[in-house]
């Protein structure tokens, strides 16, 4: 081996033959999983977390067997400089290492992407505790125990590399594997603890299920904190899913098709997961949700604020589409007086309501970085930090209630676990705070996570027509990609039925060369869009029963405009230049439109079943083009709870003291988002949190 740096590449692929063994192990398999390849395949394997969790205890193992051997008489090392790296608390941390035949000769510390005043100005000394003992197994710096632990990390791997251990932590390994996304539960030393908290309840994360076990606290009158990581609460969103509601049965009245059989809802929402699901948490949400949008609706209007409405939708009743749609969404909307104060949000509504009840105490910027056990492994606070000074706070709890949310900004996480969506969506710019912190605390406690990696996506992200998706690309909003035109792959083909939920679309892409195709709609689109009857957040009319749309056909077609300035929607006057514009093959283009055409004149989709009255032609200039890709909402698997929310283990047992609601929870979605169910995944979410509430008040 050469004195040069040996690359982190360079390193796995000399090893492979150790990664095999540890594979043989069954340590390294059923990673890098996602819906057409369950982590459960693996019998022995529970899922992709305890994999995971167990890759990492083995690592840990081989960690500090190579701390101690290099701190042993008689070592030897081959020659040279290696490098690696490891997850600081706000960036890779990177440890350089020179070793002659028994020594460690140079180390080399890049904290630098580390919080300034505290793991980024550490670098040096760490280096030089390093190379005075010879060995990675340092004491952590005060304060920045986070850092030091990367950097003992990052130093072991070195060690290991030099001394030839089958053992790697560095990042792009972990990428390739998908086995290091876990990492282990952080050591943060006693003395780094500067204040201390008791409460009954502690929510933490307050988004849409933080807030409705929040409320629910507040109403059974429960001591309780709730922590946020940012500065401010995220807000609910617009559409709740929920059966039965006072809205809904209003609605029925006058339109008997809204009416939702229980059983049939649960059976189809059990089918769209393929049974990946726990069948009685989908109960639970049957059973409850309706009481949930009541109760949370009443709420925002006996403030004077909003109203609420039920989105009465179930499509055009005279075809019965492949994919049924449920009229389960309700929205809330402001009242014409506070229309336009911007100072009027749900989540302001929420506060003042809190602040009447006077239980509940809130705690912004301030971050979960782990849970606390007893010995019998109740669940009996957690560690977390502080974001403006860094400080570490332990807050003693009775209960825990994890509503984080899910894990899409976390690349490591999404590669390992979903690296299919990867390939689909654009950069997530949601401005999502969802990196897969509670997860991960969980499953150090000793959560299951769910078997199925899957997330929530709209068909609505733009890129430009030298592009295709992956998560390294950016792209832009496009709204009007969920409504059901002619799509194209990029050969110019045909390839699906346009109508159906988001993620249909989306997987049929994946299948497609360059996951991504081509929307395409002519100069009558406003009428199409119109006949199309869309449900949900895709519609842009009015509903059936008069509820207003979350976006309408106007404000969208004023942002179409914008992306044909910017060179997204291609606008042209004769197909050939639309397929030129857009970068597919014109004759092939030409001759799908002339096929599509002459399905839409007979009225019968012979090709791939669309319905009757999705069956647009694309006859009338300007046409128009845009290639389209997956927008990234939110990630929809989890740690697994039983029906109480309490999170359970691998045996099925609940771990004492804590629960999880929402995106971080499990067991209701796999294989993609029913989006037929309007609001279902806020429905769940807030009917779940306010269940946890009420039964911790019951104890
Ligand atoms: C643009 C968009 C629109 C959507 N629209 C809908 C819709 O209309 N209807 C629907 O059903 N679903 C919708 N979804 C999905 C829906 O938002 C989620 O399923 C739902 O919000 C999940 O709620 P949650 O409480 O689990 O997570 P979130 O609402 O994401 O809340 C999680 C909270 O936890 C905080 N947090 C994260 N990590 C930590 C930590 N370590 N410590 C402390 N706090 C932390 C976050 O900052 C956040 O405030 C939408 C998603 C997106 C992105």
């Amino acid at each position: 081996m050469s004195k040069e740096t040996i690359s982190r590449r360079s390193f796995v692929k000399g090893f492979a033959a150790s990664f095999v063994s540890l594979a043989g192990l069954g340590v390294l398999n059923a990673c890098g999983n996602n819906s057409s390849q369950p982590a459960s395949s693996s019998t022995e394997a529970a899922s992709a977390a305890s994999t995971a969790a167990a890759t990492a205890a083995a690592t840990e193992a081989a960690l500090e067997a190579a701390n101690t051997a290099a701190k042993a008489a008689g070592m030897t090392f081959t020659p040279g400089t290696y490098e690696a790296t490891a997850k600081g608390i706000a960036s890779d941390v990177k440890v350089t290492m020179t070793f002659d035949e028994t020594s460690i000769k140079d180390v080399k510390v890049d904290t630098s992407g580390e919080t300034p005043e505290i793991g980024g100005k550490i670098s040096d000394e760490v280096a030089q505790k390093i190379l005075d003992g010879q060995t990675a197994d340092i004491d952590a710096i005060s304060g920045a125990t986070v850092t030091s632990d990367a950097v003992k990390k990052a130093a072991a791997d070195c060690i290991a590399q030099a001394s030839g251990q089958e053992v790697s932590l560095s990042d792009d390994s972990a990428a390739a594997t998908g086995a290091d996304w876990l990492g282990t539960k952080p050591e943060i030393a006693a003395g780094d603890i500067t204040e201390e908290v008791d409460t009954k309840l502690l929510i933490v994360g307050l988004g849409t299920g933080g807030w409705a076990a929040t409320l629910a606290a507040a109403d059974a009158g429960i001591d309780t904190l709730v922590i946020e990581k940012k500065e401010t609460p995220t807000g609910i969103r617009e559409d709740i899913g929920g059966i039965g509601s006072k809205w809904q049965k209003e609605s029925i009245k006058k339109f008997p098709e809204f009416e939702i059989d229980k059983m049939e809802a649960v059976e189809d929402i059990v089918r769209y997961g393929t049974g990946y699901v726990d069948y009685n948490l989908i109960k639970l949400w049957a059973n409850e949700s309706g009481e949930l949008v009541d109760w949370i609706g009443g709420i925002l209007e006996d403030s004077g604020k909003y109203y609420m409405q039920h989105e009465g939708g179930v499509g055009d009743t005279r075809y019965k589409e492949r994919d049924k749609a449920y009229a389960t969404g309700h929205s809330p909307h402001k009242t014409e007086e506070y229309a336009d104060d911007k100072d009027v949000t749900t989540s302001s509504v929420f506060t003042e309501y809190c602040e009447k009840k006077g239980n509940i105490k809130f705690k912004f910027s301030t971050a979960i970085v782990e849970l606390v056990q007893d010995d019998s492994g109740k669940v009996t606070g957690v560690i977390a930090q502080d974001q403006t000074d860094n400080h570490y706070v332990k807050i003693n709890a009775e209960n825990v209630l994890m509503a984080t949310g899910g894990y899409a900004t976390n690349t490591d996480m999404m590669n390992a676990l979903q690296p299919m969506t990867q390939e689909m969506k654009v950069q997530c710019r949601i401005g999502s705070t969802a990196d897969g912190s509670g997860i991960k605390a969980m499953l150090w406690a000793g959560g299951l996570m769910d078997p199925i990696h899957e997330s929530m996506m709209f068909n609505r992200c733009a890129v430009k027509p030298d592009e295709t998706a992956g998560y390294k690309t950016t792209g832009e909003w496009f709204w009007f990609g969920e409504q059901p035109f002619l799509k194209v792959n990029l050969k110019g083909e045909r390839f699906c039925n346009e109508s159906g939920p988001y993620e249909f679309m989306l997987h049929s892409m994946e299948m497609q060369p360059g996951h991504t195709y081509c929307d395409i709609f002519d100069a009558n689109n406003k009428q199409y869009t119109e006949q199309f009857q869309e449900v949900g957040c895709c519609r842009l009319w009015p509903f059936d029963n008069g509820a207003i749309s979350n976006r309408d056909y106007d404000s969208c077609w004023q942002s179409n405009e914008e992306l044909i300035e910017k060179g997204y929607i291609i606008k042209a006057d004769t197909l050939e230049e639309l397929a030129k514009g857009l970068n597919i093959p014109e004759d092939t283009f030409v001759e799908t439109v002339k096929r599509y055409n002459e399905l839409c004149a007979k009225g019968k989709d012979e090709d791939y079943g669309k319905a009757p009255h999705r069956l647009t032609p694309v006859d009338t200039a300007p046409f128009y083009g845009v290639r389209t890709v997956a927008w990234h909402l939110t990630t929809l698997d989890g740690i697994r709870i039983n029906t109480n929310m309490q999170v359970i283990d691998k045996n099925g047992d609940p771990i004492e003291g804590l629960y999880a609601t929402g995106d971080c929870s499990g067991g209701f979605f796999a294989n993609n988002y029913p989006n037929l169910f309007t609001g279902l995944a806020c429905g769940r979410t807030m009917t779940f949190a306010r269940h946890a509430v009420n039964y911790i008040a019951s104890l």
